[in-house]
Parts: C-alpha cells; structure tokens; sequence
C-alpha cells in the first residue's frame, strides 16, 4: 500500500514536471520587409547601389533558444529565395534547443560588423564589401548567415581573433554551448539547405559564416 503510494506520487511529480518543461512551440514567419524596418535600413545596411533592392530581401521572424535558457524571438534579414530554407533551419535548431546570444538586424549596430560580432548577434544581411577588398560581400546579397560570432570567430591563419571574448574560442575543442562544429546540428542543417561552411575553408576560418554560395 505504502509503495503504491509512493510510486504515484513519483508519477504525479514526473507528469507535472515534463508539463511545466513542456516548451512553446515553435514559430517563425516570412513577410516583406515592414516599412519602418526599411526606414531604419536605408542608408544604414542598404543604400543605393547596392546588388540587391529592398524588394529582393524578406524579415524571418524566429523563436530561437537563449543561452539563458528562454525563448526568445529573433529577426533575420535574407534573400527572398533562401528564406524559407533559412526558417527550416531555425526550426531545427529551435527543436535542438540550440543555444543562440541573439538575432536583430544589423542597423541596431550602425551597421557595424565589428559592433554586432561584439554583441554576439546573428546577422544576416549587410551591404559591404570582403574587409579589406571591393567586392561584395555574400551578407549583400542577403545569402549568408553569421552565426553566434563570439563563439564562432572570424580566425586567420596566424591564429588570431579581433575580439577579445572571442580568444577562448580560438580553440575548437572541447565543444561548448553555441558553437559550429563539424557533426553539429549547425553544420548539419545548413549543410541539409545546401550552405557551405566558413569552418571548412583553407587559410583564415570563418566559424561563424554560412553561405548559399559557399563563399
Ligand atoms: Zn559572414
């Protein structure tokens, strides 16, 4: 009699807590580009002359995982055409509860690169040229993603990070929350879409890039 007891209060407490760990669902939507997000972008991420109009690019809106743990939702600036294969990823990556700092467009940082890698934000477009070259960058075209940047850094091949937060990650091993690895769900998914990894590439390593191209 006692055990039964105590085997259904054991129940009880197991059915409530998978209740209260039950998370939101997922959600995420594709739409135009709202015109108060256009307004903050021209002449910030976007200005004329660039290889890509305003028209071309779609807001992906995301509920994403912190690394605290909460449900956030995140907005991600891309090309009309990988929108949708972008949302699938971020329903994967939502279902795998991997972590991600942060996902705003990258005018909340002047447009600044160097700024939003120092936020740690996930950013997709930018209208900019390869540092140090004229050529566009693949985030003009809205066809690549940089991903959790602190953890995931821009390293050349001396070894070296620009962001100080970043050094710890200079090492890809052992693996910690938020980071790309090779067999990850990161690699996989966008691998799943047919991206490329900057994590792959020869000379400077890009672990934070993802792109349609590969570039
Ligand atoms: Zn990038």
């Amino acid at each position: 009699m006692r055990r039964a007891l105590v085997v259904a209060v054991l129940l009880l407490s197991f059915t409530s807590v998978a209740a209260a760990a039950k998370p939101p669902p997922f959600r995420g939507s594709v739409t135009a580009l709202p015109a108060s997000l256009r307004g903050t972008m021209i002449g910030l991420s976007w200005h004329r002359g660039c290889p890509v109009g305003l028209d071309e690019l779609r807001l992906v809106r995301a509920r994403h995982w912190g690394f605290d743990g909460q449900v956030h939702t995140g907005r991600l600036v891309v090309a009309r055409e990988v929108a949708g294969p972008v949302l699938d990823v971020l329903r994967r990556l939502y279902a795998a509860r991997f972590p991600i700092r942060r996902i705003v467009p990258v005018d909340a940082y002047g447009a600044s690169d160097f700024r939003s890698i120092e936020a740690d934000n996930t950013s997709a477009f930018n209208c900019r040229y390869v540092e140090g070259t004229t050529r566009w960058s693949e985030h003009s075209y809205g066809r690549a993603i940089d991903l959790n940047p602190i953890e995931n850094p821009y390293v050349t091949v001396a070894g070296t990070t620009s962001h100080p937060a970043s050094r710890r990650y200079l090492r890809r091993a052992p693996y910690r929350a938020g980071m790309a690895v090779d067999g990850g769900v990161v690699v996989r998914e966008f691998e799943k879409i047919g991206w490329g990894w900057g994590g792959h590439w020869s000379g400077d390593r890009d672990y934070q890039h993802f792109s349609a191209s590969g570039r």
